[in-house]
């Protein structure tokens, strides 16, 4: 069965257009499903180009120890996860189709093109974004896209970023956590936050694993490196480093977006406040921000349910951070489409704030047309 489907794919892929894919492989079209409550916009959807695999055979061929090479050799021993990564023709579509995903936002994959050096990483990043462009245009009622910049030169980044949004016409930006070690609190990135709220780009800041000497901490044996911890301590800490850095002091505009229910920062308000407070009152600290560290996260944070779903921290981010500020995402192919869309369309939250969070906030967010 399985076989018989992937053959006639191949083999009728001449004929396939985004309107008659959902024919053509037997899939319902999600218009018609039953029970289709919502448009689904999922806005954490990975892709790969080429040739950043390419880039990614080259590191994991060396002796490199870094925790990303590392997972970049298991990513290219896994069929699934490259054929899913580098495909907008067939089974990304059928498995929207499928379950009902109106589009996905796409963005290149971790950690895009931050282990390279600055002019392969520039380079690879107007690569990416070109075809993505490319992409979109073919289909431009399933995709929209996350432009991709090299931090490691911020000036041309901001080149990219301005290129990606007025002559591309992608709907926001996405950076893999830190370069180097590097994060962007630091004044020498402010380059890209200037580009970015000149052109009212928001940035995802996706995880990454933390550079080698910290990540070690959390591979000693115990594999709490990757998504089931370092991802979250990484990019949340990332998002903290900008609150306390004063990066929204000086630009109130950004907006700024984390997967993962907020990468446990709206967990953790309350000690946040609380801490900020006693630690500033006490002298600690280089840098005074005008509001509470929570006001930052409400006002300049948008977060997406990617990789969590679970109703009690869906219902909770509601509860602290409002329907205005959550958005449904999936992280297609490295979680499962199916369980995500069960989640988001039986979640017990008002239908007028699920009609925010599964689209409209995207739509806004992210310059994308209503349907
Ligand atoms: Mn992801």
């Amino acid at each position: 069965m399985k076989v018989n489907r992937r053959k006639f794919l191949e083999s009728s892929s001449m004929l396939l257009s985004a309107g008659a894919l959902g024919a053509a492989t037997g899939y319902a079209a999600p218009a018609q499903k039953p029970g289709k409550k919502y448009r689904l916009i999922a806005t954490e959807e990975a892709f790969a180009s080429p040739e950043q695999v390419e880039s990614f055979r080259r590191g994991a061929a060396t002796q490199w120890h870094d925790p990303d090479v590392n997972m970049w050799r298991s990513f290219l021993a896994n069929e699934t996860i490259l054929r899913r990564l580098l495909d907008f023709e067939k089974e990304r579509l059928g498995i929207m189709d499928q379950f009902g995903v109106d589009m996905h936002l796409l963005s290149l994959t971790a950690p895009g093109v931050q282990l390279l050096d600055a002019d392969a990483g520039t380079a690879l990043a107007a690569s990416a974004n070109d075809l993505l462009a490319e992409t979109v245009k073919k289909h431009p009622t399933r995709y929209t896209g996350l432009a991709s910049f090299a931090p490691q030169d911020p000036k041309r980044a901001a080149k990219e970023i301005e290129r990606a949004i007025n002559t591309l016409k992608l709907n926001g930006l996405i950076v893999n956590s830190h370069t180097n070690g590097e994060y962007l609190d630091d004044p020498k990135f402010w380059p890209i936050f200037e580009a970015a709220t000149a052109l009212n780009a928001a940035i995802y800041i996706h995880p990454r694993n933390l550079p080698a000497h910290a990540d070690d901490i959390l591979d000693a044996g115990i594999n709490l490196d990757g998504a089931i911890w370092g991802f979250q301590m990484e990019t949340g800490l990332h998002a903290m480093r900008l609150i306390v850095g004063g990066v929204f002091d000086q630009f109130p505009k950004l907006k700024i977006v984390l997967g993962h229910m907020g990468e446990a920062v709206p967990f953790w308000l309350y000690r946040i406040d609380y801490m900020y407070n006693v630690y500033t009152s006490g002298g600690r600290g280089r840098i005074r921000i005008k509001r509470k560290p929570s006001e930052y996260v409400k006002d300049n944070f948008m977060i997406t349910t990617s990789g969590v779903n679970f109703h009690p921290t869906l219902e909770y981010c509601h509860k602290v951070l409002g329907a205005d500020n959550i958005m449904f995402a999936i992280d297609y192919p490295y979680q499962e489409t199916e369980g995500s869309v069960a989640f988001i369309n039986s979640a017990p939250l008002p239908e007028a704030d699920l009609e925010k969070i599964t689209h409209g906030n995207a739509e806004k967010l992210f310059h994308i047309p209503p349907a």
